[in-house]
């Protein structure tokens, strides 16, 4: 994909601000830098976003919820046009309202909490009463029956109190995700003093491991980590991690409307209020054609899905977008982790439905067919079929397509996965 007027996923940085001030906070380094944009023009931003139809929004910050009555209805906005939207917050300032607009609007929830120990959590945030405040939320959010996903961002701080934090979560009956702490460019002393290293994370994905079993807690990494960082099958499978679209199919909005490929990243492509998006997605080129990949990384059979884990982090640590992150491990390679995916065999009579609510729109040079927060991207010559064609058996799509048996099974198993497609029982 040379050029997306669509990407699917966006993450739009609503404020720089923040209540808190945490040490792995990557805003850290800006926290006195004149760019700090506390009122941003919403509604202009809110218009550019609605124009480029994403599927799935994370609203973010700083403390998104400092501008709250601002942002109330440019998301109500969004999601009338047709987006679903999460909003990631420190969870200190949920109110009543809030919670009743997160459930009115069905909103998901992440709430950044890393330490149930009092003293641990406000040591971490820069805050002080941060758990009493957070519990106060959570009691908040059950009343309106609003399921938050609890986001621990891990350093050596609150490492010692991560099974604690864990077993609160189960007991507020609520799902976690596991961060570790990307190193922040400019990161503090402080930081430095506390960042994890490969043992730390060994030890985090046993206790991830040990959680799901012992507490039955839905539990994995947020973060997208190097394939390589797991030291076996076994944990890879056991442990999901998070993936990185970053200048693919998801892209940045920052308080100014300025666009990255990643919030977290501080390189700047263009600014949606003024620039023409094609053009700013061009710019991204290097994040889709292997000009952030570490070196270490081009000979591995993974790259393609692992990417090398963060390129921001990278950066960070190496002043070079190519540096191999902290946790890959090259001991590892080859590494051929597999998670098992079930792969469904059809026969020429096996007949195919397009789902009800699957959205065709057409991009620069493809068509983004979506289904919910579901995106996938077809030619358009396949795309313009399946419009025509709702409903269809094997054998007509494979006298259509003209394509290998082997490859349309493989295509077919990956759009019923994303419900695009209702594979009909003969
Ligand atoms: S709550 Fe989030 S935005 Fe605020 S300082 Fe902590 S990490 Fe940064
Ligand atoms: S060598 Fe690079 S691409 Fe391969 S698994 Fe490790 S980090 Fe990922
Ligand atoms: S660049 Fe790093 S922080 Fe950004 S989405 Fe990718 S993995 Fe996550």
């Amino acid at each position: 994909m040379n050029v997306l007027l669509y990407p699917p996923y966006l993450q739009w940085e609503v404020i720089s601000d923040c209540n808190h001030k945490c040490i792995h906070c990557y805003n850290y380094w800006r926290a006195d830098n004149l760019d700090v944009v506390r009122h941003s023009d919403f509604d202009a931003i809110t218009e550019k976003i609605i124009a480029r139809k994403p599927v799935y929004m994370a609203v973010t910050g700083g403390e998104p919820l400092l501008v709250f009555d601002e942002i109330k209805p440019c998301i109500e906005k969004i999601i009338n046009a047709g987006t679903r939207v999460s909003v990631s917050s420190n969870g200190t300032l949920i109110t009543e309202e809030i919670a009743e607009f997160y459930a009115r609007n069905n909103i998901d929830t992440v709430i950044s909490f890393p330490s149930i120990n009092p003293e641990i959590c406000d040591s971490v945030c820069g805050s002080s009463g941060v758990v009493s405040k957070v519990k106060k939320s959570i009691a908040i959010l059950k009343r309106h029956n609003v399921k938050a996903t609890i986001n621990i961002v891990l350093t050596k701080l609150n490492l010692p109190s991560l099974w604690e934090t864990l077993k609160a979560v189960k007991e507020w009956g609520l799902t976690a995700r596991i961060g570790i702490a990307q190193r922040p460019i400019n990161a503090s002393d402080e930081y430095m003093r506390y960042e994890l290293n490969r043992e730390d994370f060994r030890h985090i994905v046993r206790e991830c491991i040990r959680a799901k079993h012992e507490l039955m807690l839905d539990v994995d990494l947020s973060v997208c980590v190097p394939d390589c960082a797991f030291d076996s099958e076994e944990e890879y499978i056991a442990v999901e991690k998070g993936e990185c679209y970053a200048g693919t199919i998801a892209y940045s909005i920052g308080t100014d409307g300025s666009v990255k490929a990643c919030q977290c990243d501080i390189k700047t492509y263009g600014n949606i209020l003024r620039d023409d998006f094609g053009e700013i997605y061009s710019r991204m080129s290097e994040w889709r054609n292997g000009g952030t990949i570490p070196r270490e990384c081009e000979s591995c059979g993974r790259v393609d899905i692992c990417r090398g884990g963060c390129r921001v982090e990278a950066f960070a640590r190496g002043n070079d977008r190519r540096t191999l992150p902290e946790f890959a491990n090259l001991d590892n390679l080859p590494v051929n982790y597999r998670r098992t995916e079930k792969i469904v065999n059809f026969t020429d009579d096996t007949t195919f439905t397009v789902s009800n609510n699957v959205k065709f729109l057409k991009d620069a040079e493809c068509y983004r067919v979506s289904s919910g927060i579901l995106a996938v991207h077809l030619t358009n010559d396949f795309a313009k079929w399946l419009m025509d064609n709702l409903s269809f058996t094997f054998s007509e799509l494979l006298s259509a397509t003209g394509a290998d048996k082997e490859e349309l099974t493989l295509i077919l198993n990956m759009l019923a996965k994303n419900n695009i497609l209702i594979i009909q029982e003969n």
